[in-house]
């Protein structure tokens, strides 16, 4: 049987035989009361999957694995921010989660609860969230580089007892005091002030505790010995809400439950990421993503292998960082951003030969488009196989990717290949709701009840989520705000999002397929195109691009009739303009709406999420010099 007829046979079996999968993948995971039925789906869309079992999500990450892997190490820090590197075993991950549950407990914490952790990539962090779901309280991580508003705003949503914060993070060798950023969204924060602990760092000189603030070191001491046995939960009682990222308007709380959330990430190493117990995984992105929760934290943990915390950026001290921790800890399994390997590619690929990588057997991408350029440079760089994998935050793991852990399918670059079991994927019309053809772009919905693992609601609006993601057309779809199109194999393209679409005369243009144009020009690095208002026309295409180290600079007219001459006169761009660098959220995400306010003259907006502000000065002077 080759790869593809396995993939089927799977793929089937869970669409098929829907309760039976995924009774077969509950066995991944240990049960407190086990279920006696897989599936309550009696209020469409609402779906609850092992409905009257319990378990603890603390339980399976870490006392599980105590007796057979006390001693593995459960998580590696290394900090290129304040030059740490620091390997935690099962057995230290264990007592500190327990101390940290007994100081929430005794600061007032019950099951049920919310604390919002606010914080840096530093071990304490991973031991907050896995105290949290000890005890049943919720999680909410914020993003460390989230600043007043953006955190006022997830405080007034998810009404915290606690936040769990430090003193300091630290970005690109400078310190960022977390303290004034909280205090200031304090101003903000229309319900009540919760409790605050703190883990001092040690950077700066400790300030005095203010009333209502705890130290992390010293309560911790304080409980040093403490034994506090993890809660059995329902399988529906939430483990976390997560804030999407906020590409596009107000963040919605994405609420995940617990045993289907257990049962998805373990399912997904075993099928997808191909990560066995015992092994390693660098996971490089900020647990204030859900590929943090994800794939930092909890997939990796409830495998038993250990994984890799890694606090600083890519390219620092030098763009060889990472490649030097894959050579030294063995790192069997990395997963990334695209932009973070475009990033890489900029600066060479000397920086990646120099290390040995034997030890890797795949480098998976997500979280934005993967331009086939990009992945043929990353491919051929490693000469290794790379994995293009499309999900979401509500999704928690992949809705399309190459299952490596059932036999990689031959891999088409720009393609995440094909629908991960429990994903019943439709690709439809958009205004009439109708399937479309082979090779033609629809709208991506999947069909429901969507598989164990996905958002059960938006946090405190069941409404919320039925309008946002339901409401589409007259039959119960899942909408994803993506565009794909599927070719003759079967393999999916992610075409854009809904909220990127150009209209040119008329004509509907992704800005992905403009983008990938542009991005075979071997010297540009990264492209964004956006539509900007045209009397004429309804929009025009102007597109911002990042010429690369390597190669001579392309002119202007050779990438304008680049694109005429692979898309169509029609998508050729009004002005292209050459720049440093793209604004993009802290996540990697290209803010094209700030770029297209900005190409229209107007106001790029409040922007908390961006992550250097100075890209948009430089693309503000472009324009006017033009
Ligand atoms: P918000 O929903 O708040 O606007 P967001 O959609 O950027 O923010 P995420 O959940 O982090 O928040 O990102 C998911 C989106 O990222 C997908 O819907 C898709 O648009 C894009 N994406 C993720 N992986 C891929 C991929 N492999 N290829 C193309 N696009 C991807
Ligand atoms: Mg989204």
């Amino acid at each position: 049987m080759n790869t593809r007829e396995k993939y089927e046979i799977f793929y089937r079996s869970s669409m098929e035989n829907r309760e039976e999968f995924w009774k077969e993948q509950a066995r991944l995971i240990d049960w407190e009361t086990p279920f006696t039925r897989v599936l309550d789906y009696h209020t469409p869309p609402f779906a609850h999957w092992y409905p009257d079992a319990t378990l603890n999500l603390c339980h399976n990450t870490v006392d599980r694995h105590l007796a057979e892997r006390g001693d593995q190490n459960a998580l590696i820090w290394v900090s290129t921010e304040v030059e740490k590197t620091l390997e935690i075993t099962y057995r230290q991950l264990h007592a500190w989660v327990n101390q940290a549950a007994a100081v929430f407990m005794q600061m007032g914490v019950t099951r049920g609860d919310r604390i919002l952790i606010y914080m840096p990539m530093i071990p304490q962090a991973v031991v907050a969230m896995l105290a949290c779901v000890r005890i049943g309280a919720i999680h909410s991580v914020v993003f460390g580089g989230f600043a007043a508003h953006a955190l006022a705003s997830r405080i007034n949503d998810a009404t915290p007892k606690l936040i769990v914060t430090a003193d300091t993070g630290m970005r690109g060798g400078k310190i960022v005091a977390y303290k004034p950023l909280l205090q200031a969204s304090f101003h903000q924060v229309k319900v009540a002030k919760p409790k605050v602990l703190i883990v001092h760092r040690g950077l700066v000189p400790a300030a005095p505790l203010g009333p209502d603030e705890w130290d992390w070191d010293r309560e911790m001491d304080r409980n040093l010995h403490a034994q506090i046995p993890p809660v059995a939960v329902p399988s529906n009682h939430p483990s976390y809400i997560l804030y999407t990222s906020g590409t596009t308007g107000t963040p919605k709380g994405v609420q995940r439950d617990t045993g289907g959330h257990a049962v998805s990430m373990r399912a997904s190493m075993k099928h997808i990421y191909d990560l066995r117990p015992g092994e390693v995984m660098l996971t490089g992105s900020d647990i204030g993503w859900v590929v943090g929760h994800s794939y930092i934290v909890y997939a990796p943990l409830l495998t038993g292998a250990t994984t890799i915390l890694y606090e600083g950026l890519p390219i620092r001290p030098d763009p060889g960082i990472w490649w030097s921790i894959v050579e030294k800890f063995k790192v069997n399994i990395m997963f990334t951003s695209p932009t973070a390997i475009r990033l890489l590619k900029k600066t060479g690929a000397d920086w990646i030969h120099r290390y040995n990588l034997s030890s890797l057997r795949y480098l998976f991408l997500a979280g934005e488009p993967l331009d086939r350029e990009t992945h043929r440079w990353i491919a051929s760089t490693l000469k290794g196989q790379v994995i293009d994998n499309y999900w979401q935050t509500e999704t928690g793991w992949p809705i399309l990717a190459n299952h490596a852990g059932l036999g990689l399918m031959d891999i088409k670059f720009g393609s995440p290949t094909v629908p991960a079991y429990g994903f019943d994927v439709h690709l439809v019309d958009e205004i009439t709701g109708e399937p479309v053809k082979a090779n033609e772009k629809g709208s991506l919905m999947i069909k429901p009840p969507l598989p164990p693992g996905c958002m059960t609601t938006v946090w405190g609006n069941d409404q919320r989520f039925v309008d946002t993601y339901y409401s589409r057309f007259k039959t119960l779809m899942y909408a994803t705000f993506d565009y794909a199109m599927r070719d003759d194999d079967g393999y999916y393209f992610i075409m854009g999002r809904d909220d990127d679409v150009i209209n040119v005369a008329g004509h509907r243009l992704g800005t992905r397929e403009i983008e990938e144009i542009l991005c075979t020009h071997p010297s540009v690095a990264e492209a964004a195109a956006v539509g900007v208002k045209d009397e004429l026309k309804g929009q025009e295409v102007v597109a911002f691009v990042v010429v690369s180290k390597e190669g001579k600079p392309p002119g202007e007219q050779e990438l304008k009739d680049l694109v005429s001459h692979e898309i169509g006169a029609i998508a050729r761009p009004r002005d292209i303009y050459m720049v440093a660098g793209l604004p993009k959220t802290r996540s990697g995400k290209v803010l094209r709406r700030s770029i297209q306010a900005m190409a229209e003259g107007r106001d790029p907006g409040d922007l908390p999420t961006i992550d250097d502000a100075a890209v948009l000065d430089q693309i503000k002077e472009a324009i006017e010099n033009k």
